[in-house]
């Protein structure tokens, strides 16, 4: 097939190109993210490839439609950017990668805790300007505390599995709770509202859907302990960022761990070093010495970046010889 490869990167081209030798798919690289203004550039190809922060709605579909587009190959998991009822409406297929690398993610979540916990950041910096005092490096232990997950599909569960490991006691929410999980005694399903008040560490694993937008407001975070840790690596918009801010301001917040942002379409996977940041809420963010942000970074280790290469041109290959698309995903999805 050939296919428009939108938002792309070096290490996009690297790794599909590497996956790539073997298939007959031919893959032209745009760097330009996808969306109404750029739709243009699919005129003549196949298939899109899109990732997080292609802005795949109702509008730019219908301009895909028109270039008789008939896949739209997503290389992530979360397919939140996409109106996917537009696409059946059109026929055009979705296709995901379900899964490339669960561990990256909750192994990075663990990155964040840690380093919010330990402030490994502030002692590397310390430690090069000869700067040896303990001062304000304290934190505390990790085994023993209670840690709440929200969302215990494959990353969620890893997830649970490693806090496990250290000695936690892992509490879940789900809106499909897995019997197995608690029969093999990982964690105990518990109500929303008991796992914003028992956990000490509270880590988001859910999709973004209509339901699970800000799942954490003014009046979720308020029911969390004084002082608890959030950690999100699954979508920016699950957080209410400004009911956050109030949070930490006030003191109740005691620690944010963010791999995504809200507004991260403005600011994410760019190098913008040399430019003013005009976003207020990531510049609010920003000055509390107990936040702590990565740029959706959580997914990024070399084994993911080869699976998501691989099962994406898989993707297009089973569409292309009309087998079965076992990683389609249509609109049933979102409708909880
Ligand atoms: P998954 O589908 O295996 O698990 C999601 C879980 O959330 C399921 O058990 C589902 O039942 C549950 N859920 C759905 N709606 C819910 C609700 N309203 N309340 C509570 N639970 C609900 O997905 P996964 O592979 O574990 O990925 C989870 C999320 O992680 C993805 O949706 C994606 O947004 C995010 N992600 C982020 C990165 C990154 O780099 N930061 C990478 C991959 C995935």
């Amino acid at each position: 097939m050939k296919v428009a490869v939108f938002g792309t990167k070096s290490y996009d081209k690297e790794f599909f190109k590497l996956e790539g030798i073997n298939t007959t798919h031919e893959l032209v690289f745009f760097e330009s993210r996808l969306r109404v203004k750029t739709a243009q550039l699919a005129n003549g190809f196949d298939a899109v490839c899109v990732f997080v922060n292609d802005v795949v709605d109702a509008e730019t579909i219908g301009i895909l439609a028109g270039f008789n587009i008939k896949v739209i190959a997503l290389r992530c998991a979360g397919f939140n950017n996409v109106d996917l009822e537009e696409a059946e409406k059109h026929n055009i297929a979705v296709l995901r990668v379900p899964a490339y690398s669960p561990y990256a993610v909750a192994e990075h979540t663990l990155a964040l805790i840690l380093t919010l916990n330990r402030k490994t950041h502030k002692a590397y910096n310390r430690v090069r300007e000869g700067n040896f005092s303990l001062d304000r490096l304290t934190g505390f232990d990790i085994h023993g505390k209670t840690v709440g997950v929200i969302g215990t599909g494959k990353i969620g569960q890893i997830f649970a599995n490693i806090m496990k490991g250290l000695g936690c006691k892992v509490i879940g929410f789900d809106l499909y709770p897995n019997k197995d999980l608690e029969k093999s005694k990982l964690l105990k399903y518990v109500t929303l509202n008991e796992l914003l008040e028992q956990s000490d560490i509270i880590s988001l694993h859910c999709p973004l859907t209509p339901q699970t937008h800000h799942i954490i407001n003014d009046h979720t975070i308020w029911r969390m302990k004084k002082g608890a840790m959030l950690i999100n690596t699954s979508r920016g918009r699950l957080i209410d960022t400004e009911a956050a801010i109030r949070a930490l301001a006030k003191g109740h917040l005691g620690y944010l761990g963010i791999d995504v942002y809200e507004q991260e379409e403005k600011l994410f996977f760019r190098d913008l070093s040399e430019t003013l940041i005009r976003d207020e809420k990531m510049l609010n963010l920003m000055s509390f010495p107990n936040v702590l942000v990565t740029g959706h970074q959580a997914f990024f280790t070399d084994t993911a970046l080869t699976q998501i290469a691989r099962v994406t041109l898989g993707n297009l290959t089973a569409y292309e010889n009309g087998e079965e698309l076992v990683n389609k995903v249509g609109s049933e999805a979102i409708k909880g």
